[in-house]
């Protein structure tokens, strides 16, 4: 049984109430590790340490800061089996999805924002008499809150632009999935991160959380979760006049154009759909399909979800894991009962595999593909964030639009079409922070990621990032006459 508290100041401390909650591994239900139940008074800890740490963090170059990021990508790389491995545990995904995207990219977001901060460079506004220039200060004390979906990678998202910033932090992962986020402690500890820089607060939102985003000394906070949540965060924060970036839900449209190349729509839509079990804020839940190849495609998707292997997410072989909970294979299925009394047809999937034990306890649920449904009703309308895709005929590119823009979110889009203007026109008009065009999850980490309407507020991702994790100032300085005058 593996047990850890709190990384506060350099080292692992036990909550201050001495309470512990149990985390069982989703694919089996087996409880195999306690985290620390924090409260406020653990965040206070945190946050002492975090403001100590500020003057002389805060005074170190980039370079060094960049280098010491770069030495945290090397020990994930180092440790990157530990790390896969510890990943499917805690959240259910496989494998070797963690092995082949979650942790490669927890190493590149440190690469990546060490040459980011390196190359970063402020403005120059030249006036006839004066000179002004920006100037970029950390913020000082931020506070990060991740999901459990993709723990590392999207902690590390944040941590990254954060230190390299200058910045110190409180860390809360998601109480489902707080292990990788504890050995990213360990790291920290490894490379010589000086105490109180990065600090990590286990617990649950509401608790942890919670006190977090009201502390008066976090002057940032970074959130990544549901709609919900984000609404909460903000009315307790924007009235304390914190800095706020909010990554929220989705229910985006994968959107099918007859032209398209039709195996290439297929598969990606099949991977947009169920990739890390439909449990990504961009997974492509509302497929609509353009009416001449929509008996085609449907054939053809359910034909390629059916074959996805399910069950033991150690297995190589394995291409859907577990859910994250036993709660939220309740809430999905919750769906599809709501999907068949909409007067819904379920292709496939719809129920629990039959697996051997010890994984007939665990949280699995089958990919499932539903049509018939109007595209008004709750289980098309709302985000079920597991493996569940709904497909919706249409006649005409208005009509495509107004579907596809036709719910309260607007993360990101996929379109498939073979029309080059179509893509872009389409592309143009769609109510989304982020567009694919013939491929989906293709990720360059410079571009701004974030959505509009309900889906959050702010971008992340190169200079975006770092703006979020700075000040920024004008000095105007006054240059008087012509030079010799
Ligand atoms: P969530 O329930 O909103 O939780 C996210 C984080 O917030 C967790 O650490 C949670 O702690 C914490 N939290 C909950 N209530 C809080 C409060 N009142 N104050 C402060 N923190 C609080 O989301 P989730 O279920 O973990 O993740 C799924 C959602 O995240 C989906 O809606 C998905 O679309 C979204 N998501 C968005 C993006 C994006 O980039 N836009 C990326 C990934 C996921 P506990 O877990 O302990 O409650």
């Amino acid at each position: 049984m593996i047990e850890r508290g709190h990384w506060i100041g350099g080292e692992w401390v036990a909550p201050v109430e001495g309470a512990y909650l149990d985390n069982p591994n989703p694919a089996t239900n087996q409880v195999f590790s306690r985290v620390a139940r924090g409260t406020s008074a653990d965040v206070n800890r945190a946050v002492e340490a975090a403001k100590s740490a500020f003057p002389a963090w805060s005074k170190t170059t980039v370079e060094y800061r960049a280098a010491l990021c770069e030495a945290i990508a090397d020990r994930i790389a180092a440790r990157a089996e530990e790390f896969a491995a510890l990943e499917s545990q805690d959240q259910g995904k496989p494998v070797s999805l963690a092995s082949r995207i979650d942790i490669p990219r927890a190493e590149t977001n440190f690469r990546f924002f060490a040459g980011a901060a390196r190359h970063s460079r402020s403005d120059c506004f030249p006036m006839p008499t004066a000179l002004n220039y920006t100037w970029r200060r950390p913020v000082g004390v931020v506070g990060l809150i991740t999901p459990w979906n993709l723990p590392l990678y999207l902690l590390t998202w944040k941590v990254a632009p954060a230190l390299v910033m200058g910045n110190t932090i409180v860390a809360k992962p998601s109480e489902l999935t707080p292990m990788t986020a504890s050995l990213l402690a360990d790291v920290m500890a490894e490379v010589g991160v000086p105490p109180g820089v990065f600090n990590l607060v286990h617990g649950l939102g509401r608790e942890a959380g919670q006190a977090m985003v009201e502390h008066p000394d976090i002057q940032a906070i970074s959130f990544t979760g549901g709609t919900s949540t984000g609404a909460t965060i903000a009315a307790t924060a924007a009235p304390k006049f914190k800095k706020l970036s909010l990554e929220l839900g989705g229910k985006n449209p994968t959107v099918v154009f007859a032209d398209c190349d039709f195996e290439k729509a297929v598969a990606g839509t099949a991977k947009a759909g169920f990739t890390n079990q439909g449990e990504v804020c961009l997974c492509g839940s509302r497929i609509l399909v353009e009416r001449p190849i929509f008996e085609s495609f449907v054939t053809a998707l359910v034909e390629r979800v059916k074959a996805i292997q399910i069950g033991d997410p150690s297995a190589p072989e394995t291409g859907m894991g577990a859910l994250v909970s036993q709660d939220h294979r309740a809430k999905v299925e919750s769906y599809i009962a709501l999907a068949k009394e909409e007067g819904g047809t379920i292709h496939c999937g719809g129920k629990r595999p039959e697996l051997l034990a010890p994984f007939d306890q665990g949280a699995f649920l089958e990919p499932t593909v539903i049509t018939g449904l109007s595209h008004d009703c709750r289980v098309v309308q709302e985000e079920i964030f597991g493996p569940v895709v709904t497909v919706h005929p249409f006649d005409s590119v208005e009509k495509a639009l107004a579907l596809a823009n036709g719910v309260r979110y607007g993360l990101a889009a996929s379109v498939w079409t073979q029309d080059l203007t179509k893509a872009h026109r389409f592309s143009e008009a769609l109510q989304t922070g982020m567009v694919w065009v013939n491929t989906w999850l293709e990720r360059d980490l410079r571009v701004p990621f974030g959505g509009v309407k309900e889906s959050g507020v702010g971008r992340e991702g190169g200079r975006y990032s770092l703006e979020f994790f700075s000040e920024v100032s004008n000095i105007c300085i006054e240059l008087g006459g012509p030079l010799g005058e």
